[in-house]
């Protein structure tokens, strides 16, 4: 490993700017970046945009309730451009403002450590330093080259998306900067789709001693839905259906008149998305005094593993073997804005960024020793793709 790493140009240059990407990762971190805080968010993606104004363009888009969006056009060396490559990722972290008094950022046990670091903070540092090597280095880059930064990602992108959707659009491949699966850091070459749906039950209240037989119970008339809606999930299809929250009733000595769960769903395919749709639909009361309103769907729909998505994994295969490393394949149940454009058909490759675990834990981390492979391998993408 020593022997390739030490031929590889890009391997090297990242490994001497080892110290300052892990000072910007910790400035990263240390500027909480909530979703529901846009003021926060604001803060961290001006830190972005000052960083990656040195290296070329940005601008900002608005993001409505949420903070503005970041988008950054590097000046990379190569003459004529052919295309463009998206890089994706999210400025927004899951953790509330004040989150580092108990959780610090801190480099210990060979890991950086605090909220965001893994996803996705350090996956934004690695981007910006695999442009500096490719510039620094003066090698080619063979295609325009966009950073975008949603500020919604942890809460569905509703306001990021038709810029995603659009940046996608015009580019042959799109690289997401969210972390890698497990400690191994594998990359991501399929997504489930995730949605959700909510079951509004409404019965007839009546006193429970005095008047029992002239209620309806929504709280019983959930419960029967919930236990047939349980139902729908097919592990060996890899269809998920989980009633994630439920509420109703006011009193226990009331039959209750209103009751609500939330379910979210996880498709590995679109046509299975279809079919739980379907399901939800066709809901109907147990006890026919009761009714049954089914709002939602599917949020992301899935990233499935195609032809030019296994290619561009391939690619980055080869391109870490170049540099010793060994980087295999996975698939997850989570959402990310890879789904968006992979489901366009623009080919995804995701999990570029941090290796480490613990995302939206208290133990979220990442390894230092993992810092400058990923940090070169994302510079090689951009090079080549
Ligand atoms: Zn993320």
């Amino acid at each position: 490993m020593e022997d390739e790493a030490s031929v590889d140009p890009i391997l090297s240059y990242v490994r001497g700017r080892q110290a300052a990407i892990v000072e910007t990762i910790r400035a990263f971190v240390e500027c909480e970046s909530p979703s529901d805080n846009p003021a926060a968010v604001g803060r961290f993606v001006e830190m972005v945009a000052e960083r990656a104004g040195r290296m070329g363009r940005t601008r900002t888009c608005p993001g409505g309730r949420f903070g503005k969006h970041l988008v950054c056009e590097p000046a990379l060396p190569g003459r004529r451009k052919i295309g463009q490559i998206l890089a994706l990722g999210h400025s927004d972290t899951v953790w509330p403002l004040g989150t580092l008094r108990s959780m610090p950022f801190r480099q210990e046990r060979g890991r950086l450590w605090g909220p965001g670091v893994l996803d996705m903070k350090a996956g934004i540092a690695f981007f910006l330093f695999a442009v500096e090597a490719l510039r620094e280095l003066d090698l080619p880059v063979r295609s325009k080259v966009l950073l975008q930064l949603n500020s919604d990602e942890e809460v569905g992108s509703e306001s990021s998306r038709p810029l995603t959707e659009r940046n996608a659009r015009s580019s042959k491949a799109v690289l997401v900067l969210e972390p890698g699966t497990g400690l191994e850091g594998k990359l991501k070459t399929a997504r489930k789709g995730v949605g959700d749906f909510t079951i509004r039950v409404t019965g007839k209240a009546s006193h429970a001693g005095v008047d029992f037989e002239a209620g309806a119970s929504a709280v019983v008339e959930l419960a029967r839905q919930i236990d047939r809606i349980a139902q729908f999930t097919n592990v060996a299809r890899g269809i998920t259906v989980n009633p994630g929250t439920v509420e109703g009733g006011t009193r226990s000595n009331v039959v209750a008149a209103e009751a609500r769960a939330v379910v979210d769903i996880r498709v590995p395919r679109l046509k299975d998305a279809a079919g739980l749709e379907k399901k939800f639909r066709r809901l109907k009361p147990f006890d026919d005094r009761c009714r049954i309103q089914v709002n939602g769907g599917l949020n992301r729909p899935p990233m499935e593993r195609s032809p030019g998505i296994v290619r561009l994994f391939r690619t980055a295969k080869h391109l870490a073997e170049e540099m010793g490393i060994r980087v295999e394949e996975s698939a997850t149940g989570g959402g990310s804005d890879g789904n968006f454009t992979a489901a366009m058909g623009v080919p995804t490759l995701d999990g570029l960024g941090g290796v480490g675990e613990g995302a939206h834990a208290v133990k979220e981390s990442i390894l230092v020793g993992r810092i400058a492979d990923r940090t070169a391998l994302l510079a090689k993408l951009l090079a080549v793709l």
